[in-house]
């Protein structure tokens, strides 16, 4: 299959005191059809910040594109005008967000604002939108739509918030949903009511889907493939039994020593010691995990590592693995 988006290179920058930094440092990546991409990562990583990017939403003036493509059904969405991404966001990608109130504007009734994203791309009547409205309402499970269609954000559970933004972002069938932390903000029954949810969703739409998580249980239960960020970069990508089995980089093995028990108390990736360098910070080179790695030898803070296949379709960048090795001629 051939991708329905495609990363390359891709160089976001923040700029922090009058300078610009890459808070996303020459990302590549891949989606295909139907395959559902978790990114997992500490906060700081630059998960978020990929996403928007590939939105083009990131926050005006202070994030920018500075290097990279992404290509979307052929077509490089780095290049569009605003105007063309607003046809293409909510079309043919849609995101949804941690929190819905943030993006739900309390002052609307629910089908109002489903309304409003139908109306955006479709040439439908008023009474057919309303129509419409209900019949999502009630794809994403939420019982008695016809109320519920007419009562405010805030007088919705949580949980049926989210399912509300899940109707909100499937209305006009998009190929590609990108879901920031869908579930982080929700109890644990919910969180699971929530993912069962997508799964049906992806499947029924045949839709892509960019599942980014701190969570590693979301990405065992939803994940296809993975791609494991850190500082910025990629270092690590597989399909997901190879890296939940045969994890290879040191940051991955540590998150996959996190995971808890069943029966124990839920704890994300905060048992690895230390933090994620700031923007600011960075070092300048070698691995950025450098400082917090149990692996780390002293050529790890002079050599800069390359995603490289260490293995059909498994990519690390570590150099404990000779495909990590800067080639020749490339400049660290
Ligand atoms: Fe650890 Fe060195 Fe590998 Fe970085 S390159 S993950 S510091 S062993
Ligand atoms: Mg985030």
């Amino acid at each position: 299959d051939a991708p329905l988006l495609e990363v390359k290179n891709l160089e976001t920058a923040f700029d922090i005191d009058g300078e610009f930094y890459n808070a996303v440092d020459k990302v590549s990546f891949a989606v295909k059809p139907r395959q559902i991409v978790g990114v997992v990562g500490e906060s700081g990583c630059g998960k978020s910040v990929m996403s928007l990017s590939v939105m083009q939403l990131l926050p005006k003036g202070v994030g920018k594109i500075r290097g990279g493509e992404i290509i979307f059904e052929g077509v490089h969405l780095e290049k569009m005008s605003e105007k063309e991404m607003n046809k293409i966001r909510g079309r043919d990608i849609s995101m949804i967000f941690q929190e819905p109130m943030t993006s739900m504007n309390p002052v609307f009734t629910i089908g109002f604002q489903l309304q409003e994203v139908l109306f955006n791309h479709t040439k439908i009547s008023k009474a057919e939108a309303r129509q419409k409205s209900v019949a999502l309402l009630k794809s994403v499970g939420i019982s008695r739509p016809e109320k519920i269609v007419d009562e405010y954000p805030h007088q919705l559970s949580g949980g049926m918030r989210q399912r509300v933004m899940i109707a909100m972002a499937i209305a006009n069938q998009p190929k590609l949903l990108i879901a920031d932390e869908p579930t982080t903000a929700l109890d644990v029954t919910v969180q699971a009511q929530i993912l069962d949810l997508l799964k049906s969703i992806q499947e029924v739409n045949d839709m892509s889907v960019i599942m980014i998580t701190h969570d590693l249980g979301v990405v065992a239960e939803m994940c296809d493939e993975v791609i494991v960020m850190y500082a910025g970069r990629i270092v690590e990508r597989a399909d997901v039994d190879t890296l939940f089995y045969n994890p290879k980089h040191p940051y991955t093995e540590l998150m996959m020593g996190a995971i808890p028990k069943m029966d124990e108390e839920k704890e994300e990736l905060s048992s690895i010691k230390g933090i994620v360098p700031s923007l600011k910070n960075m070092p300048a080179t070698g691995c950025r995990f450098a400082n917090r790695c149990p692996k780390a030898m002293p050529e790890c803070t002079s050599i800069t590592p390359q995603l490289g296949e260490v293995e059909q379709g498994h990519e690390v960048a570590c150099i404990l693995y000779e495909a990590s090795m800067p080639k020749e001629g490339v400049k660290a």
